[in-house]
């Protein structure tokens, strides 16, 4: 059984679909005989209405059948929820290993099972960054790595890293460090 604090800060939860409660209780609805995690997207039913449970098993027993929009009952980062934040941290993950080097995002998407504009909607909502800034910042990171290994020649650098021209390459060095790569070549190796 819960304290009335507990309940006054789950009712809030459940109101606000405060995602920390998310596997920490679970909310019955009396008059539908469903129950949700705390974040299910349906609408809220009234307070008199709502039971919580700590468990499904809890939930079950009394009764009660698992929602299926949110799933309560589905292992964590296996419900419909779930998807969106799964498909960013992928799209990190292949962008951070070179998938948009000399691919484009609608290819990327593709190999995803989605759409170009899904998968930017993803990336924008979970990492608040598009696929071009983050292929850009992956990129530059691998040509400052590169740059040590002064047996490498500016132009190979570029092109190793992942840019598609040594021009673009120049700019977009400049832009971030606010100096050339050579520059950047001979203070990282001239002290
Ligand atoms: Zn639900």
């Amino acid at each position: 059984m819960t304290t009335d604090a507990t309940n006054a800060l789950w009712h809030h939860a459940v109101e606000t679909r405060d995602p920390t409660f998310d596997g920490v209780f679970f909310v019955a609805i009396t008059s539908t005989k469903i129950y949700c995690r705390p974040v299910c997207p349906s609408r809220t039913a009234r307070p008199e209405n709502r039971r919580f449970f700590m468990s499904c098993s809890d939930a079950e027993a009394a009764g009660f059948r698992a929602c299926k929009r949110c799933r309560p009952d589905a292992q964590s980062g296996q419900t419909p929820l779930d998807v969106v934040p799964r498909l960013a941290r992928q799209v990190v993950a292949q962008i951070s290993s070179g998938a948009l080097n000399g691919q484009s995002v609608r290819a990327l998407a593709n190999t995803l099972d989605v759409s170009d504009r899904h998968l930017r909607r993803a990336l924008s909502r979970e990492v608040g960054a598009s696929p071009f800034r983050l292929a850009l910042a992956q990129r530059l990171r691998a040509a400052t790595a590169l740059l040590s290994d002064a047996r490498l020649t500016i132009t190979h650098v570029a092109y190793a890293s992942g840019f598609q021209s040594l021009r673009r390459f120049n700019a977009a060095f400049r832009q971030e460090f606010r100096m050339s790569p050579s520059e950047w070549r001979q203070r990282g190796t001239g002290a």
